[in-house]
């Protein structure tokens, strides 16, 4: 590749910037389009996972969700390629790692990575083409945005009602008190600015929005010259830019979008909102309000001074011993920390709060003393510098870390970079951990500047806010009421010709969603581009004493990752509930010589985090067979891996349970769970079905559904004598758990290393209590299918239909998993998406649990959703094209090898072949699948689908007693 020099040329662009990233091992260039004004950012480094991105500043000027139904429209067809949905089209023709687009309140997103170069160029064509010449027709804002339509399509005596896929992504979001909290702190903050509106779409404003402001909105916003371009990896830059130059850039001339954002005046006095969430009525309401106290602080441009505030955020909030946190959370006012505390660094200036959430209303006020009590007394007396040390300290290994997890680290890095970027910073300066924390180093050195920091911008700042949050059991139902009133309304006053046209344009909207259409227009990868092998991860197993110890040695950037896996099985089976509550307290207690609190600090200077997780896994040759594992997790820095393993055996040799303690935590792990359900609640309705097959899913509905959320309410609610018991099953379990018996460790570090962590490892292993248990079989129910629905406040629906299916060895594992994809891209989106307005359809199959289930996402249906279902066979019975072939495979093959990075490729590698899913075997899967015929997929959904399957749905009462009365009454009902 060519140097690209400061000032180099390359077609209309001009290098401005060019620096190095050595932990990148890379460079950083920055560029800009000279005729229009765009600017690109690139990061060459040898990273082969290359990514691009396309970020514009979008700021809406009400609440009728217009940036975000922008953002679903410009992905439903383009000029070269005029198909109905090419984005998602697009998902089985590629190889992709990520392919997405996101709506912040200022900001829209289009970024997407691949492994294989001619993917990358596929995917950089059909996004340059989509967000800058999308066709943005009328039936697409009409599909994602909003329409009227009457419950039968072309029966004017049915009720009128609206339907779109953002309206019902928005009504479940906004179900949720997190979605809530977030507007409340945008509207209470920055009342001037783009971020008081409700920039995702609140339902009963969306219908105000109309076609023509939506393309005037586009032709404003997504401009070059409102552009900010992002690539990063291997593959040379001028192919890309010469790319993005000719298809697009040529194409226009510099204007003004106006689109930056102001200063947001500053508050002479602090102010203060309410605010309500839905909840279901019946639900007691005590306990049930939150309370979140914050402040306007720096500019997210001012590296320093942003630093100071997460180093700030850590130290007061990060764990138990953090000050602020312990002072919220002993207060026992509430059960765990408000939504939206911490700092928040999405807003052009940055927003720092802090609350507790479960609380009664009345005792707001006292939150709120304590708050301010608690940053006045760490102002005048100073932060205590042993925490200072150990937050700057996490934060090092965190920007030392290369992962994948969440998303590809190709794109974390333009996240880190993005709001500088956006907002006239410096991005480079955002990527220089380093020399950010030097600035802070000096700033420390000349006097106490983090103090300096809470007084000037917390305790002496007058722009603040308080918002309380309370549950109100009316609000969906008035929500709904007023809707529909609104609706009747609207109705009566239709002229006849008015009708006819709703009528008419819902049958053109259905006969374009149910038109064949030519994908051929897009560009595809082909089943010769599937690399055929799986990366053979280099390590050792060492055998000793009964212990499986497992040494991977990865390029880790300076971290060790340690996993150690206890055998679960034997545990009596009414200690087995109490598993996730054990994972969650280990890593949180006392233990060895340090109470709880130190033993948080110790964690926090001398680790990356230790976490622990119970879960259980089928093995590949019976779906009845499977394994129960506890896994304890942690990482650190090579310098502290003496302190390390000092604390992982303390924790497992010689913990201490602390009763108030533990009370603290389940209150926090039950409001997390609580918050999981309106969020996933699809996850939630899948378990429900599946633990009607009995066995092994049965257990996973009590440590992962809805019954372990009932456990937890349960245990919650405990007195001091019933958590003196609790506190002896815990015991129980530790002494099962934590014994020199069958004991699997995972070791990932760099060569040199691991055997240094090899020694430590055994030491540890060998401090282990030796002790011979009762082994008690767990004695699981059978299946019994009977449709289940549970109940809370979500005005949407969340529908599974599950059936068993095979283990991973069996030959027809692979034609299940292509079914899946297939039903997915082609039935599915079209019929439940599309038609059916519900944000998602899905058809999944776990290979390794032996199941294949169709799920809906925030789906306005029930009764229409699992009529659909019940239409699999239908569609199966179509011609089908040998395309959707190829690409129902290309889909499923990225699924069996995902990217993974230095940090789980041992684990992963480690527990796969431990399981008995061996290299061979994952090969054997991955050969077969690329043999499938169609003749294969109609075989297995005989076999398999067409047997009796268990139903589940999540939603509120009112949906699922409209769909009980038609269902004939086949769903047993409770609330959540
Ligand atoms: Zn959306």
């Amino acid at each position: 590749m060519a140097v690209l020099e400061k000032d180099a040329r390359i077609g209309n662009y001009r290098v401005i910037r060019t620096a190095p990233l050595p932990h990148l091992n890379g460079t950083y260039h920055e560029l800009l389009h000279e005729p229009t004004g765009a600017r690109h950012i690139h990061i060459a480094c040898p990273d082969d996972n290359n990514a691009f991105a396309v970020a514009f500043p979008t700021v809406p000027e009400d609440s009728t969700g217009i940036a975000h139904i922008l953002e679903h429209v410009v992905l439903a067809g383009s000029e070269r390629y005029p198909v109905r949905d090419p984005f998602f089209a697009m998902g089985p023709r590629s190889l992709s790692t990520f392919m997405n687009a996101m709506t912040w309140p200022d900001r829209t997103v289009y970024p997407f990575a691949t492994r294989n170069p001619k993917d990358y160029h596929n995917l950089l064509e059909v996004y340059l083409d989509a967000c800058f010449f999308p066709t943005i027709s009328y039936d697409s804002f009409r599909q994602e945005g909003w329409r009227y339509q009457f419950a039968e399509l072309d029966n004017p005596a049915s009720p009128l009602g609206y339907e779109g896929v953002v309206f019902n992504e928005m009504k479940g979001s906004m179900s949720s008190p997190a979605s809530v909290m977030y507007r409340e702190i945008g509207q209470a903050i920055f009342p001037n600015l783009t971020y008081a509106h409700n920039s995702g779409g609140d339902p009963r404003y969306i219908p105000d929005l109309s076609w023509e402001a939506l393309k005037a909105f586009h032709a404003r916003h997504y401009h070059p010259s409102n552009a900010y371009f992002y690539t990063y990896g291997n593959l040379p830059l001028e192919g890309t830019l010469e790319t993005i130059e000719q298809q697009v850039l040529r194409r226009f001339s510099k204007i003004d979008p106006q689109t930056a954002i102001p200063d947001q005046p500053r508050f002479n006095r602090p102010v203060r909102r309410e605010a309500t969430y839905p909840i279901a009525p019946g639900e007691p309401l005590a306990k049930k309000a939150q309370v979140w106290v914050g402040w306007k602080t720096a500019f997210v441009g001012n590296e320093v001074e942003i630093l100071g505030l997460s180093v700030l955020e850590r130290v007061l909030l990060a764990n138990a011993a953090s000050p602020l946190r312990k002072a919220l959370i002993e207060s026992k006012l509430g059960e765990a920390l408000a939504d939206g505390t911490g700092l928040e660094a999405d807003f052009r200036e940055a927003v720092f709060g802090a609350g507790l959430k479960g609380i009664d209303p009345e005792d707001a006020p006292a939150v709120e003393e304590i708050i301010l009590n608690t940053l006045r007394e760490q102002a005048e007396q100073g932060l205590d510098r042993a925490m200072v040390d150990a937050a700057i300290h996490r934060m090092e290994l965190e920007s030392r870390e290369v992962s994948n997890a969440g998303m590809p680290y190709a794109l974390k890095v333009f996240f880190q970079l993005a709001m500088p970027y956006l907002n006239g910073g410096d991005p480079y300066l955002a990527l220089q951990f380093d020399a950010a924390l030097e600035g802070l180093e000096a700033e420390r050195a000349k006097g106490p500047f983090l103090e300096g920091l809470i007084r000037q911008y917390l305790l002496d700042n007058p722009h603040r806010a308080t918002i309380l949050l309370k549950p109100d059991p009316q609000m969906t139902e008035r929500l709904e009421a007023e809707e529909r009133s609104r609706l009747e309304a609207i109705r009566a006053a239709l002229s006849d010709a008015q009708v006819q046209e709703i009528i008419h344009e819902a049958q053109a909207l259905k006969a374009r969603q149910e038109a064949p259409e030519d994908l051929s227009v897009l560009p595809t990868l082909e089943i010769s581009d599937i690399p055929m092998t799986l990366e053979d991860v280099p390590h050792r197993v060492r055998e000793s004493a009964g212990n499986t110890l497992g040494l991977f040695p990865q390029p880790t950037n300076g971290i060790s990752y340690l996993d150690l896996q206890f055998e679960v099985a034997g545990l009596p089976d009414d200690l087995k509930d109490l598993l996730p509550l054990f994972a969650f307290v280990v890593p949180r207690m006392g233990a060895g010589k340090s109470s709880y609190l130190e033993m948080a600090e110790r964690i926090e200077a001398h680790t990356g985090g230790i976490g622990a997780a119970v879960g259980l896994r089928t093995l590949p040759g019976d779906a009845e067979a499977f394994n129960q594992k506890f896994t304890l997790s942690g990482k650190a820095l090579y310098r502290n891996h003496g302190e390390f393993l000092a604390i992982l055996r303390d924790l497992l040799t010689d913990l201490k349970w602390e009763p108030s303690h533990l009370k603290n935590l389940l209150g926090q792990l039950k409001a997390g769970f609580e918050a999981r359900v309106v969020q996933a609640g699809h996850l939630f309705a899948w378990y429900l079905a599946e633990a009607q097959f009995g066995g092994k899913f049965s257990l996973q509905a009590r440590w992962e559904g809805l019954e372990q959320l009932a456990t937890l309410k349960r245990l919650a609610g405990l007195d001091e004598a019933g958590l003196g018991a609790l506190v002896d099953d815990l015991e129980r379990i530790r002494q099962y758990l934590f014994r020199r018996a069958k004991v699997n460790v995972c070791v990932t570090s760099e060569e040199k290393e691991l055997g240094g962590l090899e020694a430590r490892v055994q030491e540890l292993l060998a401090a282990l209590p030796e002790r011979s248990l009762l082994e008690e079989k767990t004695i699981l129910p059978s299946a019994q299918l009977r449709p289940q629905a549970r109940t809370t406040a979500v005005p949407v629906a969340y529908n599974a239909k599950v059936w068993r299916t095979v283990p991973y060895d069996h030959p027809d594992a692979p034609a299940l998993m292509v079914l899946a994809q297939l039903l997915r891209t082609e039935y599915l989106h079209k019929e439940v998406r599309e038609k059916g307005g519900a944000y998602g359809g899905f058809a999944v199959t776990r290979p390794e649990s032996g199941t294949f289930a169709l799920l809906s996402y925030r789906d306005p249906h029930v009764v229409r959703t699992f009529q659909v279902y019940g239409g699999i066979f239908e569609f199966l019975g179509r011609d089908l094209e040998a395309e959707k072939l190829k690409e129902a495979i290309l889909g499923a093959a990225g699924d069996v090898d995902p990217l993974l990075s230095p940090d789980n490729k041992g684990r992963v590698r480690f527990f796969s072949d431990l399981a008995g899913y061996t290299l061979d075997k994952k090969m054997r899967f991955k050969q077969r699948m690329l043999e499938v015929h169609f003749s294969d997929l109609r075989r297995v959904a005989e076999t398999y689908l067409q047997g009796e399957a268990a139903l589940a749905v999540v939603t509120g009462e009112e949906k699922i007693r409209e769909a009980n009365a038609e269902m004939g009454g086949v769903f047993q009902v409770a609330g959540i």
